[in-house]
Formats: structure tokens, sequence, C-alpha cells
């Protein structure tokens, strides 16, 4: 049985999903543009999966009639879409959203224009910037790591 694990970035909230998904997607509907503050919402529907929150309570806005959106009260990472007919959660939020590749685009009459091109564009690598911006190169994370903890946050030093 393959399990999935993930949560918010601050760590106050993790879940746990064993079984297989019925799949993976990105939404360009305007409304989930919103939800996650992005150009689409990536997300993985855990229906018929066995899926578990394991640490801490999600906050929800009711964003429509139907549909309710999960997200961390304390960090705010988007977390859920919750309709009557299942549930499907961010796939960056996954530990290894690597593991969960798309499969299918909703909403696709929300697309932005330049969406289809996003590749196209130039690329750099973090530290490509470091002559513009410094700090990157002395940056620590404070996010919750890619895996389950016995306790969070760790004492930092
Ligand atoms: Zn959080
Ligand atoms: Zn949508």
């Amino acid at each position: 049985m393959t399990v999935y694990t993930g949560g918010c970035q601050c760590g106050a909230i993790r879940f746990r999903v064993e079984g297989e998904f019925s799949h993976s997607s990105i939404c360009h509907c305007r409304m989930c543009q919103k939800a996650f503050g992005g150009y689409y919402a990536p997300l993985v529907s855990v229906r018929g999966a066995d899926f578990k929150w394991t640490r801490g309570k999600r906050k929800t806005f009711r964003s429509s009639n139907f549909v309710e959106r999960g997200f961390c009260g304390d960090c705010g990472t988007p977390l859920t879409y919750e309709a009557p007919d299942g549930m499907a959660i961010a796939a960056g939020a996954f530990d290894d959203p690597a593991l969960l590749p798309p499969t299918i685009q909703y909403g696709i009459e929300g697309k932005l224009p330049f969406t289809d091109k996003l590749h196209e564009l130039p690329g750099m690598r973090t530290q490509d910037d470091v002559e513009n911006a410094p700090f990157i190169s002395e940056i620590v994370s404070y996010q919750h790591p890619d895996h389950d903890t016995t306790e969070w946050p760790e004492e930092r030093k």
C-alpha cells in the first residue's frame, strides 16, 4: 500500500493518505486562482483513498454554496478543496509532489492566456541570483521539512 504524507509550511497541519488516487489535476477556474493566489490550482483527489489528518485542524472558508476551501490558520497554506462529491488536497502540500503528476486540466475557460507558455520563459536557479539578493546564500528555512516529525517546531539553535 502506498503511503503519502504532507502538510502546511509551518507544520501545524499534517496529513497522511494511503491507497491509490483517483486523479490529480490542475484547475484554471477563477475561484481556484483566487483560493490559491496562483495562476491555477494543483489538486489531488483523495476520493476512495484512506485519508487522515495527523496533526492540527485546518480552517475552512466556504467559497460557494457547495464548496469549502481548507487552509492552515497559522501560516495560510492552501490545503483542500472540499465538495459534496469528495475532497482534493493541494498538490504542493504533499511532501513529494513529483509522485502525483497531473493528468487533466479543469476550468479551462478561466485559463490565463500566458499559462501555456510558461516553460518558454528564461529560467534561473535560486543561487544564480545571489548577486542581486546576497541574503539568498545564507537562507535558513523555517518551514516544516518534507517528512513527518514527532515534535514540531524543533528547538532553534
Ligand atoms: Zn501552517
Ligand atoms: Zn477550480
